[in-house]
């Protein structure tokens, strides 16, 4: 009884999820046509503003039900019409081709992300994730904000931004006593923190902390900076200088609930209780400050060659939405290399992970999707969709009018080939094409030839 109920209510959000995006694409489909009407990327902005979480709104309590055909058509069917028209493809494009030519997860991918995060975020192990090797791991979660005090009982915190420190500096600020200096580094992989204390220009003290390989160079400067608050408990008066702008910022803005910063902050006002005295500053890196030179040495120290327990263990958010990601786009990639569909796209873009990184930034024209799918003005495309009796081409009947043999074969634009061939110095053939396309100084050449006589044949069979 209990599980049909819950499948109910599936079923319902489900409906509920899928009626709003599915006739706002109909509204759409209508003003984005191929040649005109909406641009391609305010489509994709639709999508991702508004159908995308939409449709992911709940997505934990459904995302089971993503996995199932009857689902999955639907979403696909959303979903193929958007990344069609985000592409400007034929609207014979098979969704396969069509998502790794816009750009876009697909829909029950994102759900199952959306979910995963969802459940992370809310604790559950993320066993599931890089291999299992974070399945103890725990999520750097942000304090609950009902812990902060009161706005009227917080103390503002103020930094101020140095160009060195040399004495005459050091006098304008007022900074006599202690300096701490505080730094965070990742460097091959691993992470490192460090702090170095100086008084009468000279080190008196200092401490290097480890962190876990997967935490941010940002937890490691806001370590640090914790750390340094926490010496400054010992002292009368204490000046902390970091070079993390970011970290410094988080701190002055009080609706920022990092743990760390609360910690720092918390730390702070207790200082400020027993009259201790407490000033943050900024500092430019690599400035030829002798104390933060130190500290960067040392926390680089820390994460290169200390064999310790972790000082600091949190996972990152980001992190774990990168891996959740990462997770998604490999098994992306499974389902394009497996499926049928989207061969002559397999061709130019042989690997959606490098797809993906590589259609956003390379902003296809639609002349080149033709190329990219094979879906266009040839004659073997127009003869598989009735749209033409013959599928030979003009310089030989029996030959098929394809994509392949317009671009790598047909006579009529030998010429031109030739001239490609010699300013790329490659050879135009199917093994060298993903090469051509992804290289910046290739590909507009090969753009350029490809319009030429895409539109050429185009023309022809009018
Ligand atoms: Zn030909």
């Amino acid at each position: 009884m209990v599980k049909s109920g819950s499948k109910l209510i599936e079923t319902m959000v489900f409906i509920e999820v899928l009626y709003y995006p599915t006739n706002l694409y109909k509204l759409l489909a209508r003003s984005a046509k191929i040649s005109w009407g909406l641009s391609p990327e305010v489509i994709r902005t639709i999508y991702v503003a508004v159908i995308e979480p939409t449709i992911l709104y709940a997505a934990s309590v459904w995302a089971a039900a993503a996995s199932k055909i009857t689902v999955q058509k639907q979403l696909n069917a959303i979903q193929r019409g958007f990344a069609q028209k985000i592409c400007k493809g034929y609207r014979t494009i098979s969704l396969n081709a069509a998502l790794i030519i816009a750009g876009v997860l697909p829909l029950d991918l994102r759900v199952q992300e959306a979910a995963k995060f969802y459940e992370a975020k809310r604790g559950r192990p993320l066993e599931h994730l890089d291999g299992g090797d974070l399945a103890d791991r725990e999520i750097e979660e942000k304090e609950c904000f009902l812990k902060a005090l009161h706005p009227a009982s917080e103390e503002d915190i103020v930094f101020q931004c140095l160009e060195n420190t040399d004495p005459q500096t050091l006098e304008e600020y007022h900074i006599v006593g202690n300096m701490i200096f505080t730094d965070g580094s990742k460097i091959e992989g691993k992470v490192g923190a460090a702090l170095s204390r100086w008084l009468d220009g000279r080190e008196v003290e200092h401490k290097k902390f480890k962190l876990e390989p997967y935490c941010s160079v940002f937890q490691a400067e806001l370590y640090a900076l914790w750390r340094a608050v926490e010496m400054a408990t010992t002292h009368e008066v204490t000046n902390i200088l970091s070079d993390s702008r970011s970290s410094l910022e988080l701190l002055k803005n009080q609706r920022e609930f990092h743990p760390l910063a609360v910690k720092i902050r918390k730390t702070l006002r207790n200082l400020r209780t027993q009259n201790k005295t407490v000033k943050l500053f900024w500092i430019r890196a690599h400035a030829g400050v002798a104390g933060n030179e130190r500290a960067d040495e040392l926390a680089k120290e820390a994460a290169l060659k200390m064999k310790v327990k972790s000082h600091y263990d949190r996972c990152p958010i980001s992190f774990v939405k990168n891996k959740i990601r990462q997770s998604s786009i490999a098994q992306w990639d499974r389902r394009y290399q497996e499926g049928s569909t989207a061969e002559t796209t397999k061709v130019f873009l042989p690997d959606a992970k490098i797809a993906y990184r590589f259609v956003r930034k390379a902003r296809l024209t639609p002349t080149m999707v033709q190329v990219l799918t094979g879906h266009g003005g040839f004659a073997d495309y127009l003869c598989r969709f009735k749209l033409r009796t013959e599928a030979g081409c003009f310089c030989d009947p029996d030959i098929k009018q394809d994509i392949w043999h317009i671009i790598l074969d047909c006579p009529k634009f030998g010429k031109r080939r030739f001239e490609l061939e010699m300013q790329i110095n490659l050879q135009l053939k199917k093994e060298n094409l993903s090469t051509i396309l992804f290289d910046n100084s290739y590909r507009v050449p090969f753009t350029n030839f490809c319009t030429i006589v895409v539109k050429h044949i185009a023309a022809l069979n009018k």
